[in-house]
């Protein structure tokens, strides 16, 4: 699945959450621009003391990924499911799965034997 990016329509910066006015020029039009939805885990903590709306959620998982686009990484702060500290290291590949409650949500990236 591929991430919707926008793209100042003056300068080009691109920015993965979505902004009124372009930190860099001041622009105000953006464009659409689909990212490959595959990254790796920059760092992660694991939520169990949540705040009252998460507490039939924890253990959950924040993280910061890193995407490769364009020779440029860009780092967002997503979800990644499902929570706890299965199998996350700081350096694993993950797959965007969608938005959820406004959370960019990621699992790890299933590794194919060859
Ligand atoms: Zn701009």
């Amino acid at each position: 699945m591929q991430i919707t990016a926008q793209r100042c329509s003056q300068c080009q910066r691109l920015f993965i959450n979505p902004k009124y006015i372009c930190n860099d020029c001041g622009g105000t039009v953006f464009e659409e621009v689909n990212i490959p939805g595959r990254g790796r885990i920059y760092s992660y903590t694991v939520i169990h003391v949540p705040t009252e709306e998460f507490r039939d959620q924890v253990p959950y998982t924040i993280a910061i990924v890193e995407l490769d686009y364009n020779q440029s990484i860009y780092r967002i702060v997503a979800r990644i499911l499902p929570g706890g500290e299965n199998k996350l290291k700081v350096g694993s590949d993950v797959t965007f799965t969608g938005i959820d409650e406004r959370a960019y949500c990621f699992v790890i990236t299933p590794r194919v034997n060859k």
